[in-house]
Order: C-alpha cells, then structure tokens, then sequence
C-alpha cells in the first residue's frame, strides 16, 4: 500500500495531463471464463481465439508445475486494445515509453490487472503468455526475481499447443539473435537486477536483459534435472533467500559458471524446446460472451488506470465519473473512486465515495473489502499486525465468494467500530 502511495504522489508532483475517453463508438464486449475475464474491443472472434489460448496455456501449467497455483482467488480482468492508438492511454508512465509497450501486467491486492495491445505484434497470443506468466509467478512467487520472471515469460511467449501434446520453450528468433552479436553481462548483474537496474527496462523487450535472461531460463528448462529444481529455487525464494545464493544452492554453480555454461550454449546455438503430452486433449474455455454498454466500458477502463502504476488519477477519474454522468447507480465506479481517494490519502472523501458504492450495492463484496481495509489503514501505526494480517490472508486464501463477502462485511464492521471508539 505503501509504495503505491508512493508512486502516487509522484505522479500527482508531474502533474500528468488528463488524456482523452473511448471513443464514443468503441464498441467492446465482455468474456467471462471460470478463471479470468477479458474486457476487449477486438471482436468475437479473435477475442475468444485469445481465452481459448490462455486457457491452453493454463491447462498446460495446471498439468506441469511443480505445485504452483494458476488460480487466483482474486478476479484477473484481461484487456484486448485493437490498436496503439487505443491503448497507449492507458500505458503512459513515468518510466516507460508507450510506443514500445505491447502489454503489461499489473498486480494489486484487489485484482490481476493485464492489458495487451494486439497490433503490436503479428502473434497477439505471445504477449499474453507473457503477461500470464508474470500473473501466474505473481501468483506463486510474489518476489520472484525479475531475471526469472522476464525469462519464463519470454520462454512461455512461444508456447504451442496440438491435440494432447503441448511445444514449451520454442526459439525467440529475436533473442537469439542478439545474443549472437552481444557479449552477457554479468551474472551476477543480472540475477539480482531490480526495476531500478540500469539494465531493465519493462518497455524494450528486445535486447540485453531479455535476451539474457529468456537464455538464461533456457539454457536450465533444456535440461530435465535443472527444469527440475526450478520449484526448489521459488521455494528459497519465497523463504526470503536471496537471489544469487538461492540459485547456487539450488542449481549447485556459481554465477561465474553459469556465465560459462551460458556463453557455451549461447556459441552453440542450438536452442531445443520440449515438448510435453497429456493424457487429454487440449480443450476450448467454455465463455459467456456479453456485448458492454458506455459506462460499463468506462468504468472498467478507469478502474484499470486506477489499478496501473504510476496511478494516472486525473485519467483515471475523468473515466469514471464520466460513467456516472451516464449512470449515477453504477456502484463499482463509486468504489473505485473511494479507492483512488484513499491513495492520495483524501480519507473523508474515500469514506464518503465508499458509502455511496454501498448505497448502490450493498452486497458488493469489492467494495466492502475496499471500504474496510481504507479504514483500517487510517489506524495503521495502533492496528499495524492486524492491519498486515489481513492483508496477507484476506487476498490469498482460497476462499468461496461466500466466505469473502462475510469476512469483507465483518472487515467493514469491524473498521467502523474502531473508528468510532477512536473518534470518542
Ligand atoms: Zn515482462
């Protein structure tokens, strides 16, 4: 929470310009699965073609990893942009440069937020693999170093699949070559690389710190003992092992041999994927397919700003009031208003926007749990270990939507009782 106030502020210190809405005659359709909900403007058709991919790819690490979630027990909403134009709206940050962007990912405790660009690319489905890889690690591994993650996901962007057999790891031609006209750096560099290394940068998925880390990951899945202790190094990593000794434990050399071994399957140049057979074949995602009105669109797309960091707030709230202009009961909009409020630490007014969401939709379990946790955090220094817990438990266990809209009112009750008792 934290940081995203942080980050918050500083978008608010640059004052970033408010950009433009939807067209008017966007026309965007809803997708619902039993475990993910794309928002899309790109028809039908190819909107499904996507579900049904991601859902391969979903069923593909359901039957392979080494005991790790593909489900979320929050909502993971997927948005299909048509075009550049359409999509760079909503990628503008302090970092990055939305002309490059072909798809982020953005986790929060409220959602899993991914958006994708489909023109960015002449095979759309490689950049939600990407992005879903990044989901699914956040999911499992919330601290996974970026090398790994960047690397799985590039890995996975190649993913195939045909009847019962599924094609994991094919080439990146891109990869491979740059790494022909490039020396590595570091290792050591590269397996403890943050989002402040010189050499990361999320918008430029060609070059150095992809390549070498997408090489990196290949060079160990190539190998069936190496793909192997992949879960034991997460495992020290969940544990709060540090990178480098997490991986020398784990795959028993240093970085200075791995950096060896690299640069000898790097000069060998041949990279081979494997390739993986279930006992089923792989299936289409059964999907509802619902055509979205104005204010549904507007809505869903301002609570994606909301949720993206650096938080663009004045886009973000033009979108959303905009969809109350056209429908004031829309109470998801209030609450993400409310949210979006509690960021910049507006608390009264949170307060306020989170009571009206309730006055629209009092069984909204979204709102509640936003409503509750915004109060509790006005308490933070006295309720910091309850604070902590709940937000660790609260998001993470796997819970039935019943149990998670009575927790959520108990969480509201409970925050507005101590609010009270503090206010006397
Ligand atoms: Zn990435």
């Amino acid at each position: 929470m934290r940081r995203v106030l942080a980050i918050a502020v500083l978008s608010l210190l640059l004052g970033l310009p408010p950009w433009a809405l939807p067209k008017q005659n966007d026309r965007w359709i809803r997708v619902d699965t039993d475990h993910f909900t794309l928002f899309s403007s790109v028809g039908v058709r190819d909107t499904k073609r996507l579900s049904n991919q991601i859902g391969k790819l979903k069923q593909a690490l359901d039957g392979s990893s080494v005991g790790m979630k593909t489900h979320s027990p929050l909502p993971t909403y997927i948005y299909v942009f048509r075009n550049k134009s359409a999509f760079r709206e909503y990628t503008i940050g302090v970092n990055q440069k939305p002309e490059n962007i072909a798809g982020f990912f953005a986790g929060s405790d409220d959602g899993n937020y991914v958006a994708i660009n489909v023109s960015a690319t002449a095979r759309p489905e490689g950049v939600v693999f990407h992005e879903y890889v990044h989901y699914w690690l956040d999911n499992n591994v919330p601290a996974a170093p970026l090398w790994v993650g960047e690397g799985l996901a590039e890995y996975y962007s190649t993913f195939t699949t045909r009847e019962k057999r599924a094609d994991i790891g094919r080439l990146v031609l891109a990869h491979a070559e740059w790494l022909r006209g490039h020396a590595l750096i570091p290792m050591v560099d590269l397996l403890t690389a943050d989002a402040s290394s010189p050499y990361y940068h999320e918008e430029d998925r060609v070059g150095l710190f992809y390549a070498q880390s997408w090489v990196a990951v290949h060079f160990l899945m190539s190998d069936e003992e190496n793909r192997g202790k992949l879960g034991s190094y997460f495992q020290r990593i969940n544990a709060r092992q540090g990178s480098v000794e997490a991986f020398q434990e784990t795959w028993g050399f240093s970085p200075e041999q791995f950096q060896e071994k690299l640069e000898a399957y790097v000069a060998k140049g041949s990279y081979s994927h494997f390739r993986l057979t279930f006992e089923r074949e792989f299936e289409d995602t059964p999907a509802t397919v619902t055509p979205m009105d104005r204010e549904t669109v507007l809505f869903r797309l301002g609570d994606l700003l909301a949720h993206n960091p650096p938080i663009q707030f004045a886009s973000a709230e033009e979108h959303l009031l905009a969809a109350l202009e056209i429908d004031e009961e829309l109470g998801a909009a209030w609450a993400t208003l409310g949210y979006l409020d509690q960021l910049r630490g507006d608390d009264e007014k949170a307060a306020e926007r989170f009571e009206k969401a309730l006055s629209f939709g009092e069984n909204d379990a979204r709102t509640h749990r936003l409503y509750g946790l915004s109060l509790l955090e006005r308490f933070e220094d006295s309720l910091k270990t309850g604070f902590e817990t709940f937000d660790l438990v609260l998001p993470r266990s796997p819970r039935s939507q019943d149990q998670n809209r009575e927790l959520s009112f108990l969480l509201t009750k409970l925050a507005n009782q101590l609010q009270t008792g503090h206010s006397r």
